[in-house]
């Protein structure tokens, strides 16, 4: 079920008269305008019960109420993401093996893939995305044989869902590196070509002083990141029962490439994220590698029979055709969701077999892309969305054990 709201249209009849037309459902917030901070917003989502039955609503730990959130970014903008990585996830054809211009292999296997999917709790099925670290000085359209992103394949995968992240301008790490200039170019450019706002930074690996991660940590803090990916910090599974500390967060990843053994590596990540769903709290992991072609690029890269099967047998095992408690989404989406979560008030009023939800927002940061919020629903009643403030999209499950509701904001 889906209402996506669009109540206030504006129709302008003539130089001298504006005419505004309310489509139902529209929420009358005339009779009861809330007491908020400056920069607040309230919004308002009105439930019809199928009894007088209590309700209790809580905010989902994590978006779609998943067990676990899993981030996997591949580094360096390689052009395998667009050829392999892309058509796994989407739907669509694979390439066929591709020499690119360093006579590494980034093409796959050829084959038709029917797209890799959990459920939003609501039955729709979402694509699983990824996340992509990009050196913008590296993306262009020459050779034919680039091994690297063009513009227009970054731009399709930041509009599929893929959250761009911000790994310096030139990768640069060495003796006499700007920093700040590396952070703040690639962001000026990336907002140049596609128009929006890179906030979140992945360190450059390489050679360089001695604790050069910190100077870009800093350096990326100071200049519009929210958090940074980097050799220091909080570790790679973050547990998200709890309030989140966000604020300036430095963090590691986990790093996965493949070895000699085919397909061990895979298999090992895999009996990790077996013993992640058993835990009994919900958590966040984050995963990277390179490319994702069937050359080992630079023996830093997890070869695609290997990243196929990992992918694969994820989607089988706990997306929609497995338990579907998978949250497979980019970085920047699950920490913009916590964020988020973290600071929305939820208050409730029941008056019969209406309930009243009411959620006070705090203000969002210009450049955050994600605003979501999911709400776990607990009665014995089933339920109907009947109304909800304007500009909200929402989609609910009303009926059975897991009774939800995903508000887009
Ligand atoms: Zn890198």
């Amino acid at each position: 079920m889906n209402m996506k709201s669009d109540s206030l249209k504006v129709v302008m009849l003539c130089s001298l008269c504006l005419l505004y037309l309310f489509k139902t459902p529209a929420f009358a917030l005339t009779d009861s305008i809330p007491r908020k901070a400056a920069g607040e917003k309230v919004v308002y989502l009105k439930l019809k019960l199928s009894s007088m039955a209590a309700v209790t609503v809580s905010k989902a730990p994590l978006k779609y109420n998943k067990h676990l959130a899993l981030s996997f970014t591949l580094d360096d903008g390689y052009r395998s993401a667009f050829l392999t990585a892309y058509p796994l996830l989407h739907g669509g054809r694979i390439s066929p093996p591709f020499p690119d211009e360093w006579k590494n292999d980034e093409g796959g296997d050829g084959s038709y893939s029917a797209g890799l999917f959990f459920s939003d709790g609501c039955a729709h099925a979402i694509p699983f995305r990824l996340g992509i670290a990009i050196n913008a000085a590296g993306i262009g359209e020459l050779p034919v044989n680039r091994g690297h992103l063009s513009w227009p394949e970054v731009h399709t995968l930041y509009q599929s869902g893929w959250d761009i992240l911000n790994h310096g301008y030139h990768h640069a790490t060495k003796h006499g590196t700007d920093y700040e200039n590396e952070v703040l170019q690639n962001v000026s450019l990336v907002k140049n070509k596609l128009g929006f706002t890179m906030t979140q930074f992945i360190v450059p690996g390489g050679e360089g002083d001695k604790d050069y991660q910190k100077a870009y940590e800093q350096a990326a803090l100071k200049n519009g990141s929210f958090s940074v990916a980097s050799v220091n910090g909080a570790e790679p599974l973050i547990p998200v029962k709890d309030t989140v500390n966000l604020t300036s967060l430095i963090y590691k990843r986990d790093f996965m490439s493949s070895g000699n053994i085919p397909l061990a590596t895979a298999k090992q990540r895999l009996s990790l994220l077996d013993s992640l769903m058993r835990l009994t709290e919900p958590a966040w992991l984050h995963e990277f590698t390179h490319g994702v072609g069937n050359s080992n690029l630079w023996s830093l890269s997890v070869v695609f029979p290997e990243f196929k099967y990992y992918m694969t047998t994820i989607a089988g095992k706990y997306g929609q055709k497995g338990t579907d408690k998978l949250w497979m989404a980019p970085w920047q989406e699950v920490y913009e969701y916590i964020w988020l979560r973290d600071r929305v008030k939820i208050e409730t009023t029941q008056k019969g077999q209406e309930l009243i939800i009411k959620m006070i927002l705090p203000e969002i940061p210009d450049t955050f892309r994600h605003t979501a919020i999911s709400l776990n629903i607990q009665t014995t009643s089933s339920f109907d969305l009947i109304s909800q403030s304007s500009n909200l999209s929402v989609s609910y499950h009303g009926k059975g054990d897991k009774k939800l509701i995903n508000i887009n904001l």
